[in-house]
């Protein structure tokens, strides 16, 4: 007999009333779940419930940067890019972004006053 043909995706935590290990799939409202043994309601991992709060504030700041990026708007996109990055540092799709961005920026901009004015 196979251990179990699903895989679940779900959240390895402990509930803090009845001390229960939990396996709650993740498909629910990210944050919270009803524990199957004791039926309170429980809380993924602190970490987990901040990490699904950052993740969604990525997201958000994520969105915001490809408007302004297709808008061309480098401010704003590289301001939202480093909130995104802030809010998901090991996303790499947001630190090539926000790399590219700057560059961007570097570009339009003129560089540092680098030669001296001569009088
Ligand atoms: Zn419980």
């Amino acid at each position: 007999m196979q251990p179990s043909s699903r895989t679940p995706e779900g959240d390895d935590n402990t509930c803090g009333v009845c001390g229960k290990e939990l396996r709650i799939e993740a498909s629910r409202p990210p944050g919270d779940a009803t524990c199957p043994h004791c039926g309170s309601l429980v809380w993924f991992s602190e970490e987990g419930a901040a990490a699904i709060a950052s993740a969604s504030r990525a997201a958000r700041w994520w969105h915001r940067a490809q408007v302004a990026m297709g808008a061309e708007n480098w401010d704003a996109a590289e301001r939202a890019l480093r909130k995104a990055a802030q809010a998901d540092p090991k996303n790499d799709d947001f630190a090539r972004a926000l790399e590219h961005v700057r560059q961007q920026l570097q570009s339009l901009r003129p560089p540092h006053r680098r030669k001296r004015r001569q009088v």
